[in-house]
């Protein structure tokens, strides 16, 4: 029997196996009477609480324990069962690569040696680790059962936030916000919008349960939702009535869902073509603008209201502005301003080359790393910042090269304006949108200054280009 002196101790308290439960303590007592036996000097023991180990948390006591092993401080382990080592296959083969790495050899389980270096021991070692791996499966598997048992009776869910409507028991109604939902729905039912009710919560100082304004898609999802008629959702399907009281009748939950769900009724006039959405600005207080059809006609606008918190100040006919915006992209393509401005950024084909290339490099140091950290070459703690250097400078290549290769999918276009100018109706509207921001980073309108819808008044619009 070999002789060992700086020896580890590992226990684990693991949740799932309630009843057979073995504590700590008897386990800590049972591996220490083992090194006893064997004459061995323990010189650490390592113990993680409460913390599954197939979750894929953190045990900070085995990873302690694992740096202990790479720096070459410790000659051998006791642990009471495999299992309590490792749950899933991969984290075995660190557990071996770390042991073997340091020349540990000695891994003591009390149901049998483990032999790491030769195969039989490793082999049941792996054994072990796939059957704790099934366990933690079958475990997941009975909370599944378990929640849809729980939707079946028609108790609620208990994670995440509490729903709107009801107290923290998800059972009983809240004493404010469910006579707050039974009128946001009588409103929208007698025809009021959700931008409407949004803003009469807004200005009312009603917020979500995250305590956030009410925007009108979380106001539709709340208003559509069974849970409010007292049906019990789960994983999307209503399964039976829920344990608590609806706050509205299943007649006006019905009727909202066909109200505001109803897809012909949300395919509103943004859904036609916009090309400049996202583009322009308002020049009195300087929010992006929107689509704001009227009637039949396209505009944009800056809007009011809780979706967008605009000023209401400025609008523009769609139709003269789009055609003046693509007429001045397309000559912008063409001008001696735009060659310039990309030749002077530099579009350098050798520099997108070295950034590949650096990125490359970096990901090899960070596999490198990784490999020294494993056999034992260097600390935990030294890999980590190694890392967050490498990480840092990785991070930093790749901005760069993304936007260089951005600015090279510009130089496709440049020179193009006469041609693109012949087939620009004919091209689909995002390859529209493509080209308009590859030379445009936005587009201020200023207020009108005299009414009327005849015309453009180009001194509203002010480009702003890229350079
Ligand atoms: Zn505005």
């Amino acid at each position: 029997m070999t002789t060992r002196t700086a020896v580890a101790i590992y226990a684990r308290i693991s949740q799932d196996r309630t009843g057979e439960e073995l504590g700590v303590k008897r386990q800590l007592d049972d591996c220490r009477a083992e090194a006893q036996r064997r004459g061995w000097q323990v010189a650490d023991e390592y113990v993680d609480d409460d913390i599954s180990a197939y979750s894929g948390k953190q045990r900070p006591q085995y990873e302690r324990m694992l740096t202990d092993i790479a720096e070459g401080r410790r000659d051998g382990v006791i642990v009471w069962h495999m299992d309590r080592l490792h749950r899933r296959p991969v984290e075995l083969e660190r557990f071996v690569d770390t042991c073997t790495a340091a020349g540990v050899r000695d891994v003591v389980t009390l149901s049998g040696d483990v032999d790491l270096v030769h195969g039989d021991g490793l082999l049941m070692a792996r054994l072990l680790a796939a059957v704790a791996a099934n366990e933690s499966d079958s475990k997941r598997r009975r909370g599944a059962r378990k929640a849809l048992e729980i939707a079946q009776s028609g108790r609620p869910a208990m994670g995440g936030p509490r729903p709107f409507g009801f107290q923290d028991d998800r059972v009983s109604h809240h004493p404010t916000e469910a006579p707050i939902i039974a009128e946001l729905a009588a409103r929208a039912l007698a025809g009021e919008t959700l931008t409407s009710l949004a803003s009469w919560l807004q200005e009312t100082g009603v917020k979500t349960v995250a305590g956030r304004e009410w925007r009108t898609n979380t106001l539709r999802t709340q208003l559509t939702s069974p849970r409010m008629w007292g049906m019990r959702v789960h994983q999307g399907q209503i399964i039976g009535p829920a344990q608590w009281e609806p706050i509205i009748t299943s007649e006006q939950g019905e009727r909202l869902r066909r109200l505001l769900l109803d897809p012909a009724r949300r395919t509103n006039r943004s859904a036609r073509r916009y090309l400049l959405s996202g583009l322009l600005v308002c020049g009195k207080c300087g929010n992006r603008m929107h689509s704001a059809p009227r009637y039949d006609t396209r505009r944009y606008g800056c809007r009011t209201g809780p979706d967008f918190g605009g000023c209401g100040g400025v609008y523009i006919y769609a139709e003269m502005l789009e055609q003046f915006i693509t007429e001045a992209v397309l000559l912008r393509l063409d001008s001696p301003a735009m060659d310039q401005a990309l030749t002077e950024d530099g579009i350098d084909h050798d520099q997108l080359r070295a950034l590949a290339d650096t990125i490359d490099t970096q990901k090899r140091r960070l596999d490198d790393l990784a490999t020294m950290w494993a056999d034992g070459e260097i600390s935990k703690e030294e890999w980590r910042t190694a890392r967050n250097r490498i990480e840092g400078k990785l991070k930093d290549a790749r901005s760069q090269f993304d936007r260089l290769n951005r600015r090279d999918a510009v130089t496709e276009y440049i020179g193009q304006g006469q041609q693109l100018q012949e087939v620009w109706k004919s091209l689909n509207l995002s390859r529209q949108v493509a080209i308009v921001k590859a030379v445009l980073n936005s587009v201020t309108i200023l207020p009108a200054t005299h009414l009327g819808r005849h015309g453009l008044d180009h001194d509203r619009v002010v480009p702003d280009w890229r350079q």
